[in-house]
């Protein structure tokens, strides 16, 4: 049962010239709506528009820093000057840090915080006068099961997205009253260049072998909640099953965190 169609949608995919982000742009653009992409590397940008127009689809490239607040400006900018508003924000933007937080530098926390956090509640708040307006408008906040429970040695980034998170919970809430959906989406260990792009890499912990999604199929899942009007999902299956144990004994998950320490 659909909430909301795809096609003609008008959206904005921060973190969209790799991994999870360029595959929502792509999902969402196959679908029909029109994209704005956001990302530093202008060049992969590029790429994308020109392979989404290849296809017969509708892409522009806002290059920057998501961190910047006119970036962030430039962006909801291009979604009305392009494409006439905007109905979906997918706020996917993120990067991680491995390692001991007593050895850490505090700036380690600061940038992700800055990143993961604050720059995707700003661009939600520049974002909002343009969703009121929108076609059955919603904001998409990317998090990660560690939104759940935190992990060893990824204390900036399980805080990070307890935040996004619980930010997120709270505005759903209060934009209910103007018809703006909270989507929360909580991937687990995706196949992106994620873990070749951290800030540092200290150490990790030692997770049993599993194996990673590929962002097509949680890209392939967001979108299906999009268009369901969803609240949150865990597009991996042993993520699901990690965020049902955090949330039936989290003194276990507690155990096991220690033992992979
Ligand atoms: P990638 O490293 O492959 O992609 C991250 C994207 O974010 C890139 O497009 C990068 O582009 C962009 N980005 C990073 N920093 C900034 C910035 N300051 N300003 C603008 N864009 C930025 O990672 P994923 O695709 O895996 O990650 C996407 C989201 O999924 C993140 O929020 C991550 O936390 C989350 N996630 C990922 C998991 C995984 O296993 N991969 C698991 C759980 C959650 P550029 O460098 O061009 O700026």
């Amino acid at each position: 049962m659909s909430k909301r169609t795809i096609q003609a949608a008008r959206a904005i995919v921060t973190g969209a010239s790799g991994g999870i982000g360029r595959a929502i742009a792509c999902e969402l653009a196959r679908q029909g709506a029109a994209v704005v992409v956001v990302a530093r590397r202008q060049e992969k940008l590029d790429e994308l528009v020109a392979q989404i127009a290849a296809t017969g689809g509708r892409a522009v490239a806002v290059a920057g820093d998501v961190t910047d607040a006119a970036t962030r400006q430039r962006a909801v900018d291009a979604a009305v000057s392009q494409f006439g508003g905007l109905d979906v924000l997918v706020n996917n933007a993120g990067i991680g840090a491995t390692g001991p937080f007593r050895q850490a530098d505090p700036q380690r926390l600061r940038q992700i915080m800055e990143v993961n956090f604050f720059a995707l509640a700003e661009m939600t708040r520049v974002a909002l006068p343009q969703l009121e307006q929108g076609n059955r408008p919603i904001v998409v906040n990317v998090a990660s099961v560690l939104a759940y429970h935190g992990a060893p040695y990824n204390s900036e980034y399980s805080a990070s997205k307890f935040a996004v998170r619980g930010f997120s919970e709270s505005i759903r809430a209060e934009l209910t009253a103007v018809g703006i959906d909270v989507l929360v989406v909580s991937p687990g260990t995706t196949e992106t260049e994620f873990f070749d792009n951290v800030l540092e890499d200290v150490a990790q912990p030692s997770w049993p072998e599993h194996k990673p999604v590929s962002a097509a199929e949680v890209a392939r899942q967001t979108v299906r909640a999009i268009r369901r009007g969803k609240h949150e999902i865990v597009p991996y299956g042993w993520g699901r099953v990690f965020c049902w144990l955090c949330r039936l004994s989290p003194r276990l998950i507690d155990r096991l965190m220690a033992r992979y320490t």
